[in-house]
């Protein structure tokens, strides 16, 4: 079937667009937009996911600096070496990878990083930003899944839009960002009632629960679209949060898991790092 929203494509030509921004930035004004990671301890599954962003920066044709923290790192030590990359005027976008060791607080780490280097843009600055519509960097993962219905010419406007999860880094800026799009949006949780017959009724549905498979045919209504974020590590491999099998058959598109939301991510950072190096130099 056809109806395959190819997130690797699409990421390909939003990363092909932020390497001409990147070149056109420099040319004109000298500055080489930059990315920082700060990476706390050796998580296999974030150093991978950190050499993944390094690989992007350069192919990209932007700065990269990686800084590997050891695991005993103190919360005073990290917020000083997020200062001091918030104040290296080298770097135009910084990110802190996700988990941190369990001693250290997550979110008063975020915090310490300013709004206009924010990456991510998952500081509580970048979120207040989202809520009341003023610019600043936008979530990756739920501004990439935004990038793939405009890709694909989903009619957002008055679409009845169901969110299944209400996380603070997918659900919950996901709905916001939907609603900005004049979406109606339903938010669905752990705790919502009859969660088939409310996700039967979207128009588009996202799924960000964190449960293979959850999402069943039972769920979707003939002709919707499926945004499947999730991404579950099973013994045959990965899967989404949506029966992928079941699903495709009623959806009129549907991202597959691997290839659909995950390449995204990446390619919104780089976006969020070329327009913060942008504003650095007053465009
Ligand atoms: P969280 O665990 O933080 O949030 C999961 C959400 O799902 C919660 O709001 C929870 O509700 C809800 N939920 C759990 N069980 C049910 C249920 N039975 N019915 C309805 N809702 C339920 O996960 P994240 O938001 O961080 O991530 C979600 C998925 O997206 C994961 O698979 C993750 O790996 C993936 N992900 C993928 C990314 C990508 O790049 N593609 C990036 C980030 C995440 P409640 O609030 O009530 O507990």
């Amino acid at each position: 079937m056809d109806n395959l929203i190819d997130g690797k494509a699409v990421a390909a030509k939003v990363r092909a667009e932020v390497a001409e921004r990147t070149k056109k930035l420099h040319d004109e004004t000298g500055i080489l937009a930059g990315l920082a990671v700060i990476i706390v301890g050796e998580d296999p599954a974030s150093q991978v996911y950190v050499a993944n962003k390094h690989k992007a920066c350069h192919e990209a044709g932007m700065h990269s600096l990686e800084i590997v923290m050891p695991a005993e790192t103190t919360q005073d030590e990290l917020h000083a070496q997020i200062d001091a990359v918030a104040a290296d005027p080298a770097i135009h976008g910084m990110i802190v990878q996700m988990p941190l060791p369990d001693h250290l607080d997550t979110d008063a780490a975020l915090n310490r990083i300013p709004f206009d280097k924010d990456a991510d843009g998952l500081t509580a600055d970048a979120m207040g930003r989202l809520m009341t519509l003023q610019p600043g960097p936008l979530p990756c993962t739920p501004a990439g899944c935004i990038e793939l219905l405009k890709a694909y010419g989903v009619e957002m406007k008055g679409a009845h839009a169901v969110v299944v999860g209400r996380s603070e880094i997918v659900g919950k800026p996901q709905a916001h960002l939907l609603l900005k799009e004049d979406c109606t949006v339903t938010i669905c949780h752990s705790r919502t009632k009859d969660l088939p017959g409310i996700c039967s009724q979207a128009d588009i549905l996202v799924a960000a629960v964190g449960r293979p498979k959850m999402i069943g045919a039972d769920c979707v209504k003939d002709g919707a679209v499926v945004i499947d974020v999730g991404i579950n590590r099973l013994p045959e491999g990965l899967c989404g949060d949506v029966d992928f099998d079941a699903v495709q058959p009623k959806a009129k598109l549907i991202t597959p898991v691997p290839g659909g939301v995950g390449p995204m991510t990446i390619a919104m950072l780089l976006k969020n790092t070329i327009e913060a190096a942008e504003r650095s130099a007053g465009r």
